[in-house]
Parts: C-alpha cells; structure tokens; sequence
C-alpha cells in the first residue's frame, strides 16, 4: 500500500506576525475518499486479516461515516468483499451511495443494538469463517502502527504538533511514532465530540510508552458534527486564502484551535508548528448547507 502524503508550508499574515512556521502534512491527499488518516489506519489490519486470510470485511460506522466509506474503498483495491453495518434507520445519502458504488453491501441496525459491535458479528457472522471483524472508526492497536508512519516520514522536527481525535487512535500513533523515533515534540489532542474524558484513557492504552500531550477539549463547538457560525467562517477564509479545504467535524476545529492558541500567544517565536490534515473533505459536501453562501 503506497502512501504519498506531503508537507505543505502555509503562509499567512497572522503567523508571520506571530513569528511561527506552520507546515501541513497532507494526509488529505493521500485518496480523495479514504480519507487520509483511515487509510493509514487500514494498512495493518488489512495486512492482519490476509494473513488470516478472510476476505470479508466487516465494519461499522454512522450514515457519514469516513471509515465505511474508506473501507468500502479499499475492498475494491484489494478485492475483498466489504459489510458495512450502519447505525440506525435505513437513508441514503452520498457517502452511503458511494460506499455502495465500491461493492460494500449495508446492513442498517438499530441504535441500541449498535452499541454492541462484537455481538452483532456474532450474531451475523459467526458460520462465516471469511469474515473479519474491523472496529468503528478502525480504532485499536494495528490502526496506531499505521499512523505512528506520519511521524516516521516526517524529515524535520517540530516544536508542536496538532490532530484532531475521535477515537484516539491517530493520536496514540502519532505519540509512538515520537517514542519511535526519539523525536521530541509536544502534541496537541483536539477533542471533537463533547464528553472527551474517555480519550485519554483509549489513547493511554495503545502507547508503547507513557508520553504526555496536551488536551484541548474545549473546541468541540457542541458536540460531534456540530457546527456554528465562527467555525464555517474561520473554514471559508482559511480554504479561500491557501487553497486547503478542511471538513466542519474534524479538521476544522483542530485548525481552529490551533489559530485561536495563537491569538492567545500561546508559541514562542520561531515555534515550527505541524498540523496533522486527517482528510475527511467528504465531510464538507454532507454539511454544504451550513455554509451561509
Ligand atoms: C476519523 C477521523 C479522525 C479521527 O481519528 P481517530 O483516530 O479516530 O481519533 C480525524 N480526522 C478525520 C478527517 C477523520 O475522518
């Protein structure tokens, strides 16, 4: 699996009078659907289910689900069949249409039932010896080695380095890949649901070695895909001056934090900054009647 994902410098009059550097690595380019950062987390266990060789996919994920759709995406690299089970009422939508159009069959359940991933595998799945379990999001521990290779690929060090985080697990990688690498930066966690305690112990469990990171859990903007005015603002002017699109649900916020630390005058001068784009531009197309134009 071939990953090309570079760093883009980024130029803008409030960093320069702040005296900051701010490079971007553009794992939003790796695939214009598997959006970047779950494709990193896919390589692994793609690996890890060929060796066990199964050749049915089975994952889960919401209506907007990055993760369905990237890994809808990479069965049809890969020839695999691909299950997406689906939480809640039976919709469609674009994601969903795409992740059809690459070959992944859709099975919608309840949201209560939804809560209990490994029981509905069993439930379904369990004469079916082809059958490969992936969790939500391709959270765990072969998903954190394929993002511990964002830090491996990295040619320069950084004072600071920025992600956002859902399940924790692009982090955790990020944070092994610093322990490594014996790279020294320190690392900024932007929490995108509201109630974020709970991260801090996922991504604790999947590191090699205890690292501490910074966590900002106040820039969840009301919670998972929630959005509000200064948010769709700050992605419009941000897109519209470098040429960068970010998603409303991650990227944005973590950017946004990164800029409103800024103002804050949190970085010393000369501070050379990271900003992890995770990808998810599909993200944007899904919410495009928030934007107020
Ligand atoms: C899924 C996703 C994340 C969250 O990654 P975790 O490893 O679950 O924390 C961040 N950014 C984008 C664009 C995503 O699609």
């Amino acid at each position: 699996m071939n990953i090309y994902s570079p760093i883009h410098s980024v130029r803008l009059e409030q960093l320069t009078a702040h005296n900051v550097q701010l490079d971007i690595k553009r794992d939003d380019l790796i695939h214009p659907f598997i959006s970047g950062n779950k494709w990193r987390k896919l390589k692994y266990i793609l690996q890890q289910a060929k060796q066990e060789n199964k050749n049915v996919l089975v994952t889960f994920g919401g209506a907007y689900s990055n993760h369905l759709l990237a890994t809808a995406t990479a069965g049809a690299i890969f020839g695999l069949k691909t299950i997406g089970i689906v939480r809640g009422e039976p919709v469609n939508n674009d994601t969903l249409f795409l992740c059809k159009l690459h070959g992944m069959e859709l099975q919608f359940v309840s949201r209560d039932a939804y809560r209990n991933k490994r029981e509905i595998f069993q439930a379904l799945f369990n004469k079916n010896k082809q059958a490969f379990f992936i969790d939500e999001g391709g959270a765990g521990a072969e998903g954190a080695k394929g993002c511990s290779e964002i830090i491996q690929e990295l040619t320069e060090n950084y004072n600071h380095i920025f992600c956002a985080a859902g399940t924790g697990t692009t982090i955790a990688g990020i944070l092994n890949g610093l322990t490594f690498t014996k790279k020294h930066s320190q690392v900024h966690v932007i929490p995108v649901l509201k109630d974020s305690e709970y991260l801090k112990e996922n991504i604790n469990e999947l590191l090699h070695k205890p690292i501490t990171f910074h966590f900002h859990k106040q820039y969840h903007f009301g919670g998972y895909a929630k959005t509000n005015v200064s948010l769709l603002n700050f992605i419009t002017h941000f897109t519209q001056q470098t040429g960068i699109m970010l998603d409303p649900i991650y990227t944005g916020k973590a950017l946004f934090a990164l800029f409103d630390l800024l103002q804050e005058r949190f970085f010393n001068a000369e501070d050379k900054i990271l900003f992890i784009h995770t990808g998810g531009l599909f993200g944007t197309l899904g919410m495009k009647e928030r934007f107020a134009f």
